[in-house]
């Protein structure tokens, strides 16, 4: 197979609905059988915390940011307000989610301010975290050094030629510089995202990649078409997890992090057995508690792991008395304790969007 197939990503996958081939399910095996063999069963959610929907760039050809609806948004009023970034940061801490990175696309502020945020997300979540802000000049990364522990490059495809179509306003070239240069105590890390047209032979440029600049984790996303851009289906989850079966027992101890959203969600049992250590962009904090996250936690430890992140179940706590308890400039903490209100009413009352759980409700 060396085609890339597609599904239609505007409708809810369930369990039943996932048919894969005998060769992915050797693959899986395979796969499953290398995990095992190098990790402990230590599962969590990945939360990629945004500090803007903004990006200078906008020319991605899969992205949102490519559409003529965010090239009307302006960098100043799609920045988000601290209070909600650092609510997200005090969420991952609580809930145990690791913060994936921190992120916002490019040139959308002043450096002040990014060192600013990087700075206080760290202590609400009480330990360094990774960044994925564009290539990051060295003299710039010696200032964010006591807040971060990891950089990565959100690659999107490694494959020659197609990486030029795909980003042609980001080349790799910056991202390989900053790899080279990399303060070795600092994790490296790349995102990719599976269906923009590489085939499954395309791999061996990724794991040349990985190889060549001494990658520790990779995030893969399944691609989600954004509609007015040129793509408009997704892989299906055969091919999918073929990636992250082929890059598993091609790197033993890579740590692997895969991307799914609300729609594929039920195909992370799956996932686990290709051999993730991580999950990411399950929606959870608007689908915390719902019977969809819950489903999600229930795929996840029938595989035998440990889900060490929760997605279900809101703890009896006193929010403010967190909030207080940070070192934070007051100013933040009286907007988080505003903030933070809507949320918890919808942690309290979750709503399903999957139309299959409504009869039960
Ligand atoms: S750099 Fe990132 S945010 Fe900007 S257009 Fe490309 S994919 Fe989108």
């Amino acid at each position: 197979m060396d085609s890339i197939q597609v599904y239609d990503s505007t409708k809810f996958l369930h369990v039943n609905d996932i048919s894969i081939t005998d060769e992915t399910k050797q693959l899986l095996e395979e796969a499953s059988k290398v995990y095992w063999q190098n990790f402990n069963g230590k599962t969590w959610y990945g939360r990629c915390i945004f500090i803007s929907w903004y990006c200078a760039l906008g020319d991605c050809t899969f992205c949102f940011r490519s559409t003529n609806q965010h090239k009307e948004m302006h960098p100043a009023t799609s920045r988000r307000s601290m209070a909600s970034i650092l609510i997200e940061a005090l969420f991952s801490r609580i809930f145990g989610w690791r913060i994936e990175f921190v992120t916002g696309g490019y040139g959308v502020m002043p450096f002040s301010d990014l060192l600013k945020i990087i700075k206080n997300v760290s202590i609400v979540y009480g330990e360094k975290v990774w960044l994925n802000l564009g290539a990051i000049p060295p003299s710039r990364l010696a200032e964010l050094r006591p807040y971060i522990k990891g950089i990565y490059g959100s690659l999107e495809t490694v494959t020659p030629g197609l990486h030029e179509h795909v980003c042609p306003s980001k080349p790799l070239a910056p991202y390989e510089k900053m790899f080279a240069d990399l303060d070795p105590e600092l994790k490296r890390s790349i995102c990719i995202i599976v269906g923009l047209g590489d085939t499954l032979d395309d791999l061996k440029y990724l794991f040349d990649f990985i190889e060549k600049y001494r990658i520790d984790r990779v995030t893969l996303y399944a691609l989600k078409p954004v509609r007015g851009t040129e793509y408009t289906a997704g892989p299906t989850s055969d091919f999918y997890l073929q990636w992250i079966a082929r890059l598993r027992i091609r790197f033993p101890k890579l740590q692997i992090v895969a991307g799914t959203n609300l729609r594929r969600c039920e195909e992370i049992g799956y996932v686990m057995k290709a051999g993730t250590n991580a999950v990411t962009k399950f929606p959870a904090t608007k689908q915390f508690g719902t019977q969809k996250a819950h489903l999600v936690d229930k795929l996840i430890r029938e595989q035998g792991r440990t889900f060490i992140s929760n997605i279900t179940a809101l703890p009896d706590l006193d929010w403010n008395a967190e909030i207080d308890a940070l070192q934070i400039d007051d100013k933040y903490k009286l907007e988080m304790k505003e903030k933070i209100v809507p949320y918890l009413n919808r942690f309290r009352n979750p709503k399903d969007k999957d139309s299959a759980f409504w009869d039960e409700e």
